[in-house]
């Protein structure tokens, strides 16, 4: 298969990155194939990130024979069960074992693509070559086989290169391959978030020609891309391409008055408040809730800006707004309740945290918790990654207060703990046991008690030892029971 353009490269080695089970379950499926007069190869992510070093652990194969084939194969190279994955699309699911161990792997066979101009649902063809298979695929870095036995890399659309560049770039032409399907638009932002890659040019300019169709894409397929860009380590690059890409409108139009610059000329400063938003984001942890949260916390700043009469600009009430906006738009994106609740609570409260000083009393740090409920710790984390001053003294301080408040809570936590080690009998069981008026000895005996349940010798739920014990104690002391 050499036509014009396709590079080989032949690296043995790739294969051996992978853990043994996939790296022998690749070898067994290949040289089954083969002996049979069939291709096989891996493709898309799995060489991607082999490429890159990233480990990774779900195995794609593309496949020259047709599905039943595919089965009668896998059964051969040892296979413990074939099924049907998408049956529309040729895709045959795989499960290998091992001992404990459990391998998945799909083989799809080549295919290609044809989208007729007015019903866009995708025709599937299948009986096409390699080349045609990887020619249906997004982006160069997604389209380059590898043979796991000899360790040839087909890569006809210069794949590699691009790796090596840090780009992503459409195979083919790119405003045709987004028409054909939106999504691909998303996929090339969130890979860009999840790789720090690039997005080549004239890949983004097909991007901002083509982002209307995304609303042709459901909201569920949005939302999962959403997620995995938000979560990624290059988030920040991720949330400029949906900008530069011009996709806010289309996805999430609810943030376009935050991340559009010049409303009132240049006024408003809403790119301060955008450029703010990527710095909390990138700086919060990569949690889907608070990642979320610190997307949205200023989201409703755009609505609730004033200036007084000594110019000061203030956001009164952005708190509870954002709240109601995170809401809908999680709702609307159809994120899980749980979700749902976190973030509009987090984002109802963000400001708290920061507010905190030592004064605080004990009470005070109560009922931000009680109120927090399950969200305290990432209201905490947002709390901190909300400190975005340009000066480095502001930075320390606000930062200090966060600790200060992740420090007391820890205090009263430790303390509440330790008010849970009580001795196993009160005074009143003592008096019962004994028939002894109230007296010094309750407390001896209780703290005595006591002490042992705090050095782990005793659990606080041990009546009977306790009780053997305080007799022991008492016979001791020469007070004969
Ligand atoms: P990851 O699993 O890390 O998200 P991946 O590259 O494996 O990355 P998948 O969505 O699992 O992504 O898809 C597997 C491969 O299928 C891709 O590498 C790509 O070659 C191809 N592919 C997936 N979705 C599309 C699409 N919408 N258009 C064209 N090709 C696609
Ligand atoms: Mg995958």
């Amino acid at each position: 298969m050499n036509r014009a353009g396709t590079q080989h490269a032949r690296m043995p080695e790739l294969i051996t990155q992978l853990p043994d089970l996939e790296r022998d379950v690749s070898l067994a499926l290949t040289s089954t194939f083969r002996d049979a007069g069939e291709e096989l190869f891996l493709v898309g992510g799995v060489v991607r990130d082999l490429l890159l070093g990233r480990p990774r652990a779900d195995l794609d194969f593309a496949t020259s024979a047709l599905p039943e084939r595919t089965r009668e194969l896998g059964n051969r190279a040892g296979a413990a069960s074939v099924f049907d994955v998408g049956a529309a699309f040729g895709t045959i699911g795989l499960v290998f074992h091992r001992g404990d161990a459990e391998l998945t792997v799909e083989i799809t066979t080549y295919r290609s693509e044809v989208y007729p101009t007015r019903d866009r649902r995708p025709a599937v063809q299948h009986g096409v070559s390699l080349h045609d298979d990887l020619s249906r695929r997004d982006f160069t870095i997604n389209a380059i086989a590898l043979d796991a036995t000899t360790g040839e890399l087909i890569d006809p659309f210069g794949g590699i290169a691009d790796l090596h560049r840090k780009l992503i770039q459409a195979v083919g032409n790119p405003a045709e391959r987004f028409d054909e399907d939106p999504l691909r638009i998303l996929r090339a932002a969130r890979f860009a978030a999840q790789l720090d890659f690039e997005i080549a040019p004239a890949t983004l300019r097909a991007m901002q020609q083509t982002a209307p169709e995304l609303e042709r894409i459901s909201v569920e397929r949005v939302t999962a891309e959403l997620n995995r860009l938000l979560i990624a380590p290059a988030v920040e690059r991720g949330l400029r391409v949906l900008d530069e890409g011009g996709l806010f409108p289309y996805i999430l139009p609810e943030l376009v008055p935050m991340v559009t610059d010049d409303r009132d000329g240049g006024a408003a400063r809403h790119k301060d408040i955008w450029e703010h938003t990527i710095q909390v984001v990138r700086q919060a942890p990569p949690r889907l809730t608070v990642r979320w949260a610190a997307l949205l916390h200023d989201a409703a700043k755009p609505w609730t800006r004033s200036v007084d009469e000594h110019g000061a600009v203030h956001f009164f009430g952005h708190e509870p707004a954002g709240a109601a906006l995170a809401r809908k738009l999680l709702k609307r994106l159809k994120q899980d309740k749980d979700l749902q609740r976190r973030v509009s609570l987090m984002v109802a409260m963000h400001l708290r945290p920061s507010s905190y000083d030592p004064d605080w009393t004990d009470s005070a740090v109560r009922r931000l918790a009680l109120e927090a409920g399950d969200t305290f710790e990432d209201l905490v984390d947002l709390g901190a990654a909300d400190v975005t001053s340009a000066r480095a003294h502001r930075r320390r301080a606000a930062a200090r207060r966060i600790e200060g408040l992740r420090e007391h809570f820890a205090r009263l936590e430790a303390q509440q703990a330790l008010d849970k080690l009580q001795s196993p009998l009160d005074g009143n069981e003592l008096m019962t046991m004994f028939d002894r008026p109230p007296g010094r000895w309750i407390a001896e005996i209780k703290d005595r008690l006591r002490e042992l349940v705090i050095d782990g010798e005793l659990d606080p739920d041990d009546k009977e030892t306790a009780a053997k014990l305080a007799r022991a104690w008492m016979t001791a002391a020469g007070d004969p029971v």
